[in-house]
């Protein structure tokens, strides 16, 4: 088989990437399971976008703290200005926030100082995810092929030409590319207790290692706080930070709370960590009660309806919560436009590792981070194509809201206020 991109994962990194490709190159996506089983689909809380240019200093400094400073400030930096505009594109795609009388609604998560994350009820992932593989669909030079894994790279030379894959049928299929682009995902599956789909097992990683492709941070997991607990075995129902941001508490054993609920999500579990411990208790106790019934309902009905159908009316009772694996900071070393060490192999969303997240990251960057990056590395390969077109160029310097943009208007305010006063003092001077 032949494709000029082979992009490998269907969640809102590889459909972004698909999305931003040049029309005129025949893509082809793969991913190991349905359509709609990737954990783009599951994210419930939201997304974050920097709602106007004051909030900039805040929103930079809260992703840096959350990530214990050990970022890429280039790499916040990029995600922050681009947010917005990521935010309109996928209004065209059709994607709906919350809004009321018109204006976008904010909610607010662990470790943000301000509620800048936009949110469709507790089902935000599924909106975003849906609308782009609707628009996928209708691109007349994807195709996708599911129930088919990734199993090898094709490699000579450090240069990557294709993918190796296996689908349901057993049938091994060697396909060909100028690029591959690695959506994968995290590595939830390898764990016990993760939120994550349970074919999400890091394959990437383990083909990148075989390659000598570099990776970067693969120590750094994040275990999200509050999630269902339950005896059963397979993936762990999220409950999501946002509830928490709507002000639901945690409380211990004794009903009393015992932590700053919006706390870093390492540092939380850190501190329910240690009230099990002292409780000699599995997991402590979450109350969304005081946000009320309706609100409940209306806000957050996924979890309403999940945990009803576990026999839990959080309207009313309080909700067993306990920490399990959530996200991977870590990944495939790359670049801030997604090229890994390997030439022509490039990786994108959570597998990626851009260092934009440092060692823990905060809440609601994901979904932006994967999009942001993905239009990004999406451009820079339609250049390599392209190289002469002045198009893609120039659609890349004007759609995004660009850090120096603002610096520029700001110095162009000084320099006119310092041209004013060198008048003035003529002026007087003159007199
Ligand atoms: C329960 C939950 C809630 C979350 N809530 C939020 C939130 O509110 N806000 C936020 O910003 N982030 C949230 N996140 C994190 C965020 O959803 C993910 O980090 C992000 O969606 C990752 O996107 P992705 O495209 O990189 O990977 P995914 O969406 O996981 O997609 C991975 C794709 O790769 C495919 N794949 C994997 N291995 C192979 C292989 N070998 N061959 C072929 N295909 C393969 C899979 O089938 C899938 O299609 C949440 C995550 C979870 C689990």
């Amino acid at each position: 088989m032949k494709a000029d991109i082979i992009i490998v994962g269907t969640g809102v990194s590889g459909l972004f990437f698909a999305l931003n490709a040049p029309k005129n190159k025949k893509v082809l996506m793969l991913s190991k399971s349905g359509l709609d089983e990737s954990d783009s689909n599951l994210a419930q809380g939201g997304i974050c976008v920097l709602k106007n240019p004051d909030d900039y200093q805040a929103f930079f400094e809260d992703t840096m703290r959350a990530g214990h400073y050990e970022n890429n400030p280039k790499a916040v930096e990029q995600m922050i200005c681009y947010s917005p505009q990521i935010i309109r594109d996928l209004e065209n795609y059709g994607v709906e926030f919350a809004k009321k009388d018109g204006k976008l609604l904010y909610t607010k998560e662990g470790a943000h100082s301000t509620a800048r994350i936009l949110y469709h009820d507790d089902l935000t992932g599924k909106e975003i995810t849906s609308k782009l593989l609707q628009q996928v669909k209708k691109e007349k030079n994807i195709t996708i092929l599911e129930y088919t894994a990734m199993v090898d790279l094709i490699c000579e030379n450090n240069q990557c030409q294709g993918v190796v894959a296996s689908n349901q049928n057993g049938e091994v299929l060697s396909i060909e590319g100028d690029y591959v682009v690695l959506a994968t995902g995290g590595l939830g599956g390898l764990f016990t207790h993760s939120t994550n789909y349970p074919h999400l097992t890091g394959d990437s990683l383990a083909i990148c290692l075989k390659h000598e492709i570099e990776l970067e941070n693969i120590s750094y997991i994040q275990i999200h706080p509050t999630t269902l607990y339950s005896k059963e075995a397979g993936r762990r129902f999220l409950i999501s930070e946002s509830v928490r941001g709507e002000g639901a508490v945690l409380l211990n054993k004794a009903g009393q709370r015992f932590a700053s609920e919006l706390l870093p999500r390492d540092l939380l579990t850190q501190a329910i960590y240690e009230e099990m411990e002292k409780d000699g208790q599995d997991h402590v106790w979450l109350s969304m009660k005081d946000l009320g019934g309706s609100i409940i309902k209306k806000r957050f009905p996924n979890i309403y309806a999940h945990c009803l159908d576990k026999g839990i009316d959080v309207t009313k009772e309080l909700i067993p919560v306990t920490p399990a694996q959530h996200y991977f900071m870590g990944g495939i070393k790359v670049d801030l436009k997604s090229q890994t060490s390997m030439k022509r192999l490039v990786a994108v969303g959570e597998i990626s590792c851009n260092g934009v997240h440092g060692a823990n990251r905060l809440a609601s960057n994901s979904l932006l981070e994967s999009l942001v990056f993905s239009k990004i590395a999406a451009r820079h390969i339609a250049s390599h194509y392209q190289s002469a077109d002045h198009h893609v160029k120039n659609l890349d310097q004007q759609s995004f809201l660009n850090l120096d943009k603002l610096k520029e208007t700001y110095r162009k305010t000084i320099l006119s206020e310092i041209e004013r006063s060198r008048l003035n003092d003529i002026k007087h001077r003159s007199v």
